[in-house]
C-alpha cells in the first residue's frame, strides 16, 4: 500500500469526516486499495420507473456456465461452422460480450458484412481484445483481454472496409446484449475510479461502467505499476452507453460535476498523474463537446486543467477495484456532487 493510496482514503472522506467519526465507520487505509471512497446518492431523487429502466438496461455482471459446445470453442479454441452461428448474419445494435466472463468486446458499430460465415467486426472496444501468435504459426489469434477466452482470429489486407482489418469471431464466443440505438462508449479520468464509476452506474442509459488505466506507455498494467507514476496512465473509467437514452454531453457534464475540474494533477490531497482530469474521447463531436462544456466552466471562473486528448487503449484495473463502492455497502458516503452548470440536459 503506498503513500498515495494512504492520501486517498483521507482526501475521499474528508468531506464528512465528522459523520465518519460519529458513526464509528472511518475512511480508514485499510482495503486492498487503501480507503473508502465515498459517495452520495446524488439521483437519489429520480423517478423510481427511471431506476427500473436503468438497472433493466445494464449489461451482465456473471455469465452462465460453458456448455460442452461452447467450452470446446472458447476454452480449446475449436472452430464453429460457418454460417451456423447466431450473429454472423445479425444486424441489430447492441454490445458483444464474452460469453466467458460477461465483458464488453465489440460494439455493434464495429460490425459488418463479409460473408465468411462468422461474426465480423472492424474493431474492438480499445483493449478489450488481446492479440497472440496463434499455435498454427501464421495466423493471429484474438482472445478475450480479462478472462482469455478464445475469440477467433484477426486478419489485415483484405482491405474489406477502411480500417482494413477483419476481427473474425465464432458467434459461440460471444453474446450479443440489444440496445435501442447503436451503444457508444465514453472514458472519462477524474481521480480515483472507485468514486467516478459509481456515479455514472447511477446515469439512466448508461449500460456498463468499468475502471481501469488509460494514457500511459504499458500495455495491460497493474495497479501498483500505475501508482508508481511512472507508467504515465490515468485512473479512468470506461463508460459504455445507450445514446437514445443519455447523451454524451450528459455524461461530461456528470464527470465535470463529479470531481473537481481545477486542480493539476491530482484530487485533494492525491497528487499524481494517474490521478489527473482528463477527457479521452473517441470522435470529434465528443471533443467538440467537452470543449464546450469546458468553456462554458470557464466563462463561470472556473480554471479548468482538464486535459482533452484521443482515446487510447482502456485497460481493465483488477477485478477488485470493479464496481467496489457496491460490492462494500458498507462504505458510507462521503464524496458530494457539486453543480457547476445552470441547467440540466
Ligand atoms: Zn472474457
Amino acid at each position: 500500500m503506498g503513500i498515495s493510496n494512504l492520501r486517498r482514503g483521507w482526501f475521499i472522506c474528508a468531506a464528512l469526516a465528522l459523520v465518519a467519526l460519529a458513526a464509528s465507520v472511518g475512511c480508514r487505509s485499510d482495503e486492498a486499495k487503501g480507503g473508502a471512497t465515498a459517495v452520495n446518492q446524488s439521483n437519489s431523487n429520480q423517478p423510481a420507473s427511471n431506476k427500473a429502466a436503468a438497472k433493466a438496461e445494464k449489461l451482465p455482471t456473471t455469465m452462465p456456465p460453458l456448455t460442452a459446445e461452447e467450452r470446446h470453442v472458447i476454452k480449446d479454441k475449436g472452430t464453429e461452422s460457418p454460417f451456423t452461428g447466431k450473429y454472423w448474419d445479425k444486424f441489430t445494435p447492441g454490445v458483444y460480450i464474452c460469453r466467458n466472463c460477461g465483458q464488453p468486446l465489440y460494439l455493434s458499430s464495429g460490425k459488418f458484412k463479409s460473408d465468411c460465415g462468422w461474426p465480423s467486426f472492424d474493431e474492438e472496444i480499445p483493449g478489450a481484445v488481446k492479440r497472440q501468435p496463434d499455435a498454427d504459426g501464421r495466423r493471429t489469434e484474438i482472445v478475450c483481454a480479462h478472462c482469455g477466452a478464445h475469440l477467433g482470429h484477426v486478419f489485415t489486407g483484405e482491405q474489406l472496409t477502411a480500417k482494413d482489418t477483419r476481427h473474425c469471431v465464432n458467434s459461440i464466443s460471444i453474446s450479443l446484449v440489444q440496445t435501442t440505438a447503436a451503444p457508444e462508449e465514453a472514458i472519462f479520468a477524474g481521480g480515483c475510479f472507485w468514486g467516478v464509476e459509481h456515479y455514472f452506474r447511477e446515469v439512466p442509459g448508461v449500460l456498463g461502467v468499468a475502471s481501469g488505466y488509460i494514457g500511459g506507455t504499458v500495455a495491460y498494467p497493474t495497479y501498483e505499476q500505475v501508482c508508481s507514476g511512472k507508467t504515465g496512465h490515468a485512473e479512468a473509467v470506461r463508460v459504455i452507453y445507450d445514446p437514445a437514452l443519455v447523451t454524451y454531453e450528459k455524461l461530461a457534464r456528470v464527470f465535470f460535476e463529479t470531481h473537481d475540474p481545477t486542480q493539476l494533477n491530482g484530487q485533494g490531497p492525491d497528487i499524481g498523474t494517474n490521478y489527473r482530469s482528463a477527457v479521452f474521447y473517441l470522435n470529434d463531436d465528443q471533443k467538440k463537446t467537452t470543449e464546450k462544456l469546458i468553456g462554458i466552466l470557464k466563462a463561470k471562473g472556473f480554471n479548468v486543467v482538464t486535459q482533452v486528448v484521443a482515446a487510447k487503449p482502456f485497460y481493465l484495473a483488477e477485478d477488485y477495484h470493479q464496481d467496489y463502492l457496491t460490492r462494500h455497502p458498507e462504505r458510507h458516503a462521503c464524496q458530494v456532487r457539486v453543480p457547476r452548470f445552470d441547467e440540466k440536459k
